[in-house]
């Protein structure tokens, strides 16, 4: 059964369209307080919009996580101006391998995509569960969910899209170690896959709408507490790293 009983405050970054936005829908549908972590503020704008119009209750929160570097003391601004966090979904991520997409090469790879992709999708997860987790802790309580994908799974590990597999596999990592230092309590930390998913990222010819994409994720988000820890899911069971 789903952790459901306590409203639980929840963050889910890059919420404002694509998994992120069915994620935060689906969590507050479930009652919990959902923060939307968007880029600036007229995707704020945007999703409050989006959000008020589906006739639910989700608040937008200015997050870039692409400065890394600021990220501590913005979130210590939400939590104050909000509640303390309790459910993290590392959602936001950039795909900007080229050219070619899926099949971009590792010899077009430029330093600028290895770096660019790092800090939004590896510096930025480690970067707020590094401030967010020391409090999860401390009050006895947290989920994070990293939405990771099956393109950093070592076991499967091809070419194609370089810089983007690099940073799923080292945020695959950063969930093991981050369960590792959490420990046995009811903190509970995961990777997902969505699977292949119709959204910006995916595109038009994915199999998958963002809702059934965002399922796995919000299973995780909402573990009780005998839940697993340290796993990498999709569909709701473990698969390799
Ligand atoms: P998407 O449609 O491209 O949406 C990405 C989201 O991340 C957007 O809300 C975007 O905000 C946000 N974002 C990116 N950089 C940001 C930044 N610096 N600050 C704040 N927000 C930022 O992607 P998606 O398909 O929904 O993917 C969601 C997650 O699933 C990602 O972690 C992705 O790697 C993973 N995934 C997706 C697929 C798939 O098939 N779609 C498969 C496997 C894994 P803006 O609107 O401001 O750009």
């Amino acid at each position: 059964m789903p952790d459901l009983k306590t409203k639980r405050t929840a963050l889910v970054t890059g919420a404002n369209r694509g998994i992120g936005f069915a994620i935060a829908h689906k969590l507050a549908e479930l009652r919990m307080s959902v923060l939307a972590g968007v880029r600036n503020e007229a995707n704020a704008i945007a999703a409050a919009a989006a959000f008020d119009k589906l006739g639910i209750d989700v608040k937008p929160v200015i997050i870039d996580v692409a400065d890394a570097a600021a990220l501590p003391s913005t979130l210590e601004a939400i939590e104050q101006r909000h509640a303390p966090i309790d459910i993290l979904v590392n959602n936001a991520a950039i795909l900007i391998d080229g050219p070619g997409g899926f099949n971009a090469s590792l010899f077009d790879m430029t330093d600028d995509t290895l770096r660019r992709t790092w800090e939004t999708n590896v510096l930025a997860p480690a970067a707020i569960i590094r401030t967010l987790l020391p409090g999860m802790i401390a009050r006895g309580y947290g989920r994070v969910v990293n939405v990771s994908s099956l393109a950093g799974q070592l076991a499967g590990m091809s070419s194609g899209f370089p810089a983007y597999r690099i940073s799923k596999t080292a945020l695959n990592a950063l969930t093991r170690i981050a369960a590792a230092e959490a420990g046995k309590g009811n903190i509970k930390v995961n990777a997902c896959s969505p699977g292949w998913v119709r959204t910006d990222m995916g595109g038009p010819d994915a199999p998958r709408s963002p809702e059934k994409g965002a399922e796995t994720a919000v299973w995780l988000a909402t573990l009780p507490p005998d839940g697993p820890t340290g796993g990498f899911f999709e569909d709701k069971k473990a698969v390799r790293w």
